[in-house]
């Protein structure tokens, strides 16, 4: 499928707000694709898809973690954490999509993971820095991704990390791992 068609595919999923974000992501991700050497094409497919599943019902996507024996520590932790995942199995059963590492990019783009590939840290980090993001320090990122793929992840985990710290959030194992992994990275 091509652009325009995945586009349509989300727009009636989805928020005003939300389909301006995709877009952006989109043409982050393509960017920093075109830097760092990555498919454009599997970039550009993974951005417009990564939030698919952020506005379904929780009960909905509750199940299907339990029917496809997604990972099942997903169970209560709401949907900010359940879209990635389960946007995966959207995307795999309704588009047809095969390609594991644009899967992966779109399953693991609000947690990250250990080992992350080169499409899956262009997404998580493009999903952080599109222009329509305003945060303290997104502009600090900004310039980070434009440097240093590997940096800007690491970056951008221990500025999640440390939101949902302050903000008295739980933490996702997957989280605290990619959080480990980077630092590792680092040294
Ligand atoms: P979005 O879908 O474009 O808004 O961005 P993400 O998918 O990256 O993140 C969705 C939400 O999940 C954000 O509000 C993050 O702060 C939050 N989030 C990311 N990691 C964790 C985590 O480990 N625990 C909790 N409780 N929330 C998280
Ligand atoms: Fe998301
Ligand atoms: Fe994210
Ligand atoms: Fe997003």
């Amino acid at each position: 499928m091509e652009r325009e068609q995945y586009l349509a595919a989300i727009k009636p999923r989805m928020p005003e707000k939300r389909y301006i974000h995709t877009i952006g992501v989109m043409e982050t991700a393509i960017e920093l694709a075109k830097l760092y050497g990555e498919d454009e094409k599997k970039a550009e497919t993974a951005a417009i898809l990564h939030d698919i599943a952020k506005y379904a019902d929780i009960e909905w996507m509750e199940q299907i973690v339990r029917d496809e024996k997604l990972d099942a520590r997903l169970i209560g932790w709401g949907s900010e954490l359940l879209h990635g995942p389960v946007g995966a199995y959207i995307v795999a059963s309704e588009f047809d999509i095969t390609d594991e590492d644009t899967l992966n990019a779109i399953r693991f783009h609000t947690t990250g993971r250990v080992g992350m590939s080169r499409l899956e840290k262009i997404i998580f980090v493009a999903d952080m820095i599109e222009p329509n993001r305003k945060f303290d320090g997104v502009e600090r990122l900004r310039k980070k991704a434009m440097k240093n793929l590997d940096k800007a992840m690491s970056a951008c985990v221990r500025h999640t990390l440390a939101f949902l710290i302050d903000t008295k959030q739980p933490i996702y194992p997957l989280s605290i791992e990619c959080y480990n992994d980077t630092m590792k990275r680092e040294e």
